[in-house]
């Protein structure tokens, strides 16, 4: 297939190169330099985080919480099924036990209606992964997390920049992880950060960090040598990947007006199939403020996700689903496949269509991408 419009790729702002260039002849390539201290230092005061770790990616950023949580053998972890395998196997990694909860028709985030009857005593940690950039109900997570006295892990892969009632997704629970994954909107191709929310994990955070080591320490002079302090592994990102990233968190209000107005067109053209009740457009509630991550359409029942994907293919239009749900897959399902009934996840997940959506993309694009998916209900 020749793809004439992409799903998704990097709005370079044109200073990646000079910053990269200039990391290279400045010798300190390898971690925690300039680039990386100043990429912190935006997203702190961007997201009004209290404390931000760049990672080497956001699962990185994921197995950081899951070992400053103290998950061990047993701990049960709540999370949605309609999830990125990095959101279970961080914890799973350290023999915590995920316990999947159905999610909401509407925003494909965990229903936070449902939580609350997966606790158990063994129950440490719940996980809400906010979906496309859209929050979950995080007001209704933290009460019952304060309740019955669990860690809250965002995952905010998808949310950089996206507010749930102003505050920034990922500066909510206890801490929050953050992907510069590629396909995300802000990127250094590979790359993240964990938000350490509350002070008493933030020195241990920096140890885990570096190969539980408190080599940071040593570097600042604060001591002699460096030891073995705690587990942990090389979750550093590299100094170059940092530099990339500083030209790419300056360009963020033009990433995000670009994705909002594309976002928008795709919202007003694709409203009559809506009407007709071809499609569910996506929902951001009043209270969420989006980082327009992904605009996914949901297909009414009975039409072939296959056969739309294949006729926006043949035009040249990258068209894709997205998550299979973590307890179908055959890692859970070799382990036994225990779940509750998740109806939702089962009966939208196969229905999800994402539609091409990237920073710099035409206007024009976004017309023929509708145009071909009215032209295949056969509506144009
Ligand atoms: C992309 C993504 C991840 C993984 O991010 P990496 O930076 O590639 O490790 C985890 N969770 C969600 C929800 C994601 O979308």
């Amino acid at each position: 297939m020749n793809i004439r419009i992409p799903l998704q790729k990097p709005l370079l702002s044109g200073r990646e190169l000079e910053y990269m260039t200039d990391v290279m002849q400045s010798g300190g390539i390898s971690t925690n330099g300039r680039y990386t201290q100043k990429c912190q230092g935006l997203l702190e005061s961007g997201l009004l985080a209290q404390k931000v770790f760049l990672t080497n990616s956001c699962t990185a950023a994921l197995e950081m919480a899951a070992i400053l949580s103290d998950i061990g053998d047993g701990d049960e972890v709540i999370l949605s099924s309609y999830a990125h395998v990095s959101t279970a196997n961080a914890f799973f990694l350290r023999g915590g036990r995920p316990v999947f909860v159905d999610i909401r028709p509407d925003t494909m985030n965990i229903d936070e209606r449902k939580i609350e009857r997966a606790v158990t005593e063994r129950t440490k940690a719940i996980v809400p992964l906010h979906y496309a950039g859209v929050g979950c109900e995080m007001d209704a997570i933290m009460d019952i997390a304060g309740r019955h006295g669990l860690l809250v892990v965002e995952d905010a892969a998808q949310g950089v920049y996206a507010r749930y009632k102003g505050r920034s997704l990922g500066t909510i629970g206890q801490f929050g992880a953050i992907s510069f994954h590629n396909t995300k909107n802000i990127t250094s191709g590979e790359g993240g950060a964990i938000l350490v929310n509350a002070p008493e994990y933030v020195e241990r955070a920096e140890i885990v960090r570096d190969m539980g080591t408190d080599r940071n320490k040593f570097m600042r002079g604060e001591v002699q040598r460096y030891t073995w302090q705690d587990i942990g592994s090389s979750y550093n990102i590299s100094e170059v990947l940092a530099a990339l990233l500083l030209a790419q968190l300056e360009s963020e209000s033009e990433i995000h007006t670009s994705r909002r107005e594309l976002y928008g067109a795709y919202c007003r053209l694709l409203a009559p199939l809506e009407d007709k009740g071809h499609i569910s457009l996506p929902v951001i509630p009043e209270h969420c403020s989006s980082n327009y991550h992904i605009f996914h359409v949901t297909l009414a029942e009975g039409v072939s996700r296959g056969e739309l994907v294949g006729h926006l293919g043949r035009l040249g239009i990258q068209a894709a689903s997205h998550f299979e749900p973590l307890h179908l897959s055959p890692l859970w399902q070799s382990l036994g496949g225990a779940h509750e009934d998740l109806p939702v996840t089962e009966s939208v997940s196969p229905r999800l269509l994402r539609l091409p959506l990237y920073a710099g993309m035409r206007t024009d694009d976004v017309n023929a991408v509708a145009e071909a998916v009215a032209d295949f209900f056969g509506e144009s």
